[in-house]
């Protein structure tokens, strides 16, 4: 049985970028929805004692969407901080940054694209693979790059239930504000342990 992430930040600590009556629908009400389905479609799925990741890869259907979707959000919600101007990367991944878009602000204005880009609901994502390459990707619903064979690194939810509430549909100005929260030290954490 998986159980709902609980949030390492007090419900205001990302506010304005993300309200806490955003965090309280999005944490509380969504996510836990997904937890409590995913759990829900465990017994006799076969994937009883299956990670996250692996319910992602080797599923289809409902029991994928749900797994997807806890997955997705344990590392949305783990990779944020208070609002800080001119947060960026450093070390192994900002290297890698700048061998594979020429700069952090080349692969900020990607990434950025690609976010605002998506026709309805779905995830942004930078992912590396087992070279270490980084590689931005786009995926609808509840769509996770493990499925691709890549290790996901940074993600940025562009379901309306991540905005509305605070930015109704401005997603661009949303997601131009979220860069003040990305806290860079869990993203490079998870590139050098990939
Ligand atoms: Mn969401």
């Amino acid at each position: 049985m998986f159980t709902l992430l609980e949030l390492p930040y007090a419900p205001d600590a990302l506010a304005p970028v993300i309200s806490a009556d955003t965090l309280s629908y999005h944490h509380g009400k969504h996510l836990r929805t997904y937890v409590t389905n995913l759990n829900a479609a465990l017994p006799g799925s076969g994937f009883e004692d299956s990670s996250l990741e692996e319910i992602v890869v080797r599923s289809e259907g409902g029991i994928r969407n749900n797994a997807g979707q806890v997955l997705n959000h344990n590392l949305y919600f783990t990779q944020l901080g208070a609002p800080q101007a001119g947060r960026r990367p450093a070390g192994a991944l900002l290297a890698a940054m700048e061998r594979d878009f020429g700069s952090f602000e080349a692969f900020r204005e990607a990434f950025t694209k690609v976010a605002v880009g998506l026709f309805g609901s779905g995830w942004a994502w930078l992912a590396a693979d087992a070279q270490g390459n980084l590689r931005i990707t786009q995926e609808a619903n509840a769509g996770n790059p493990v499925q691709k064979g890549l290790i996901p690194l940074l993600t940025f939810d562009v379901w309306e239930h991540a905005y509305y509430l605070d930015w109704q549909n401005r997603r661009a100005d949303h997601v131009a504000a979220l860069w003040d929260l990305v806290d860079w030290k869990v993203i490079e954490k998870r590139f050098e342990s990939r």
